[in-house]
């Protein structure tokens, strides 16, 4: 399936991860500079009185705990939005992760760093998709030794599983658990409605939507994202990208929904 003699000898990037804080330091922005775009995916923490909140895991090149007590300062409530690699490949480092049973962690699905095997698993076709993405995933290696042809996504050693409506209480902040298939099946995001933070996984992101995937669902996707314009959204904390107001989100959402339209039949 790889081509064991293209395996590329990479350079080493220490530290992997990128950290971003919001300017009162209780929001933590988390991505893999090193990754291809494909499967750069943010990890959010939420630091809360009592637990921080983290939502995603990144690929699990590096667990997230490795990197040092003051990343994640209390007991956390880790939370998978759903199965694909860049947001489920890290959760085996926790005792355990939350997420919809639709989602099926205790199985992972095959995984692969090197990008074409990893378009083929997604099942993505589209032939210009298919040309941006490079022949290996990763541009740099966490450390001397880290064999990129070696990757795949171990199962969590735990899973509580979630439904829509599920709360998370950090001690001074409570979020509920959104229940958004479309994109993959058990999708979740996470919506504080006291703030109107949404941290809301691939359902929502700046750039084309993903809705045809293996397991995505066009009709279900439409029904999730005008559930979202329903709700008092005023910051999205997206799986992939920067951070984006109510303004954008109705925007991303009325495009998707528009090019859907059109494409009916398609
Ligand atoms: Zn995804």
């Amino acid at each position: 399936m790889t081509r064991g003699a293209g395996i590329p000898s990479l350079p080493v990037a220490d530290p992997w991860f990128r950290v971003r804080p919001s300017r009162d330091g209780r929001i933590l922005q988390i991505d893999e500079p090193h990754v291809d775009p494909l499967v750069a995916a943010n990890v959010w923490i939420v630091r809360g009185r009592d637990r921080d909140l983290v939502v995603d895991t990144g690929l699990g090149v590096v667990p997230l705990p490795s990197v040092g007590p003051w990343l994640i300062e209390r007991d956390p409530v880790v939370v998978v939005t759903h199965a694909h690699l860049d947001h489920a490949g890290g959760a085996s480092a926790f005792p355990a992760v939350h997420a919809h049973a639709s989602e099926d962690l205790a199985h992972p699905r095959e995984a692969s760093l090197h990008g074409g095997t990893e378009l083929d698993l997604l099942g993505i076709t589209d032939a210009s998709i298919r040309a941006d993405v490079g022949e290996w995933l990763l541009s740099a290696v966490p450390h001397h030794g880290f064999d990129v042809a070696r990757y795949s996504v171990r199962a969590p050693r735990g899973v509580v599983e979630v439904e829509d409506g599920y709360t998370i209480d950090l001690g001074d902040r409570r979020l509920t658990v959104l229940h958004l298939p479309g994109h993959s099946p058990g999708s979740v995001a996470l919506f504080d409605e006291h703030d109107g933070a949404l941290f809301s996984g691939d359902v929502v992101y700046d750039d084309v939507l993903f809705d045809e995937l293996d397991g995505a669902d066009q009709a279900a996707y439409v029904r999730s994202l005008e559930r979202l314009l329903s709700l008092d959204v005023r910051t999205v904390y997206p799986g992939h990208g920067d951070a984006f107001g109510a303004d954008r989100l109705a925007e991303i959402v009325a495009r998707h929904i528009a090019s859907r339209r059109g494409a009916s039949g398609g």
